[in-house]
């Protein structure tokens, strides 16, 4: 499988939010999302062919501290990866709690302790391409209901849907109505972005919004605590 980058951070999103994790960014992704902050992973893919032997070695390496390791799989998409399977249930078998970062496009039957799942919205729309391909395989890929029911019904999970106006908060209600197996106190709202200004414009509002509806507001610390760099 391909990897962008095997990196110890801090998880700066979601429910671990502050936990030292080993990330593993596999390179590759289905979509094409306008925000994509992980170019290249996605748009401009920059990886290297790596056996899952070689992943698991790199990820002790980084010597994460115990007793509870964590890993998250992350991309691009990993779910795309078949390897994955490989990769998490040797992890599992080595005591790691693994989250898997994912839009919830594509399933494999990976060992997962927390799937993280960023559905992708119509704000996600690659408006910058003029390319018409493009445009419409993402809108063809961004929305697979069937796989979102698998994915949750395997593993404990979390949802962070990408926000940026209040229209983008009307689409996600809509979204949880349509999907009332969704529990939504596990339904995350991060304001879209990578500059601290802009971050902080739109959790002026959406803060308040969250505590309104009974949503979880979720920053996007990595960018507080270290900017928008790679590898972090
Ligand atoms: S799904 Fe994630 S990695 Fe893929 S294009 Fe969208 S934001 Fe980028």
């Amino acid at each position: 499988m391909r990897i962008s980058e095997i990196f110890r951070s801090l998880q700066g999103e979601g429910r671990l939010t502050g936990t030292e994790c080993a990330f593993v960014r596999a390179c590759g992704c289905n979509l094409r999302c306008g925000y994509c902050d992980t170019l290249y992973a996605s748009w401009s893919p920059e990886g290297v062919e790596m056996p899952v032997a070689e992943i698991l070695e790199r990820i002790e390496q980084l010597a994460i501290p115990g007793p509870q390791r964590h890993v998250v799989l992350t991309g691009g998409e990993p779910m795309l990866f078949d390897e994955m399977v490989s990769l998490s249930l040797a992890l599992r078998n080595a005591g790691w709690h693994i989250t898997v970062e994912t839009s919830g496009t594509r399933y494999l039957p990976v060992a997962c302790d927390l799937m993280s799942i960023s559905p992708k919205l119509s704000n996600s729309t690659p408006v910058q391409s003029n390319d018409p391909r493009i445009l419409a395989r993402h809108e063809e890929n961004r929305r697979e209901p069937n796989v979102i029911e698998r994915l949750i019904a395997d593993c404990d999970y979390q949802f962070k849907f990408v926000v940026e106006t209040p229209a983008d908060c009307r689409e996600v209600e809509e979204y949880l109505a349509a999907r009332p197996q969704i529990d939504r106190r596990r339904a995350m709202l991060m304001p879209q972005g990578v500059d601290p200004a802009e971050l902080e414009k739109i959790a002026r509002w959406l803060e308040p919004y969250c505590a309104e509806h009974r949503l979880m507001f979720c920053p996007r610390k990595q960018i507080e605590w270290f900017g928008a760099r790679r590898g972090t």
